[in-house]
């Protein structure tokens, strides 16, 4: 038996294929409720602090989109899944804080940056894209989205919403990087459903202004119910599908 059919067929696979299963359920019970269409809601797969045999196990069930928070973490594992998996195509999308000096790195890896929230990262990215074009790195522009700070706290990232349509504009007039749509996380101290909602209302306001800015990325394993019923098209799990990460990486 080789390795990999080894791989595939162990307990891990078993409990993530169930997983799996579960949160794709939810997501077509959650579309079902709110007279959605199932095919609306992308499902991104969170696979920080996971090693990459665990995103092997989820391609091989049909997941190709994937999702990691440090940059640090995320280029190995995509040089390593793609080493485990050449022939499966994916696509990895940056979901978490970037800082400007790894934009070049970023680059490299990421198919889709969802936590654009300034004009100085989209800047560094939009420098970051046009270098690794010139060194036949990537071929096209990078989508990216802007990422929205709902209660506008500045300590846990993200833009605030007043300043939302500026940074959409200034994206948009980039020939390097690709508007589409707006990213949030639900905060702490506020019911997710009042979140979602004013997230909504940004989002429609920004797919007013540019039509190529259609998604939503909303929704976690805790609250994507909530989120695929004020239209997100992207829900991000990481801990429903592969399970918690303890205390050292919330
Ligand atoms: C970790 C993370 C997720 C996934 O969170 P879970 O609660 O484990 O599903 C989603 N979005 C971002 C930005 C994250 O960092």
């Amino acid at each position: 038996m080789s390795a990999q059919s080894e791989g595939r067929d162990d307990d891990r696979t078993a409990e993530i294929a169930g997983a799996l299963a579960r949160v794709r359920e939810r997501i077509a019970a959650a579309c079902a409720a709110a007279g959605r269409d199932p095919a609306e809601v992308r499902l991104l797969a969170v696979t920080k602090t996971f090693p990459a045999e665990d995103v092997a196990r989820l391609a091989d069930l049909g997941q190709t989109e994937f999702g990691e928070n440090r940059e640090q973490e995320a280029g190995p594992k995509a040089g390593e899944l793609a080493a485990l998996r050449p022939a499966v195509p994916v696509r990895w999308h940056m979901v978490g804080r970037l800082q400007r000096n790894k934009a070049r790195a970023v680059v490299r890896w990421a198919g889709m940056v969802q936590s654009v929230d300034s004009p100085r990262l989209a800047e560094a990215l939009a420098r970051a894209v046009a270098a690794a074009r010139e060194a036949g790195e990537r071929g096209g522009p990078l989508d990216v989205l802007v990422q929205a700070s709902i209660d506008g706290d500045p300590a846990r990232g993200g833009c605030p919403l007043p300043e939302l349509p500026a940074l959409a504009d200034k994206i948009a007039q980039s020939g390097e990087l690709m508007l589409r749509g707006v990213m949030a996380v639900a905060p702490l101290g506020m019911a997710p459903e009042a979140a979602f909602s004013a997230l909504r209302t940004a989002a429609d306001r920004l797919r007013n202004d540019h039509p190529t800015a259609v998604e939503l990325s909303a929704g976690m394993s805790g609250d994507l119910e909530q989120a695929i019923a004020h239209g997100s098209t992207w829900v991000r799990v990481g801990t429903a599908l592969l399970g918690g990460r303890g205390l050292a990486s919330p």
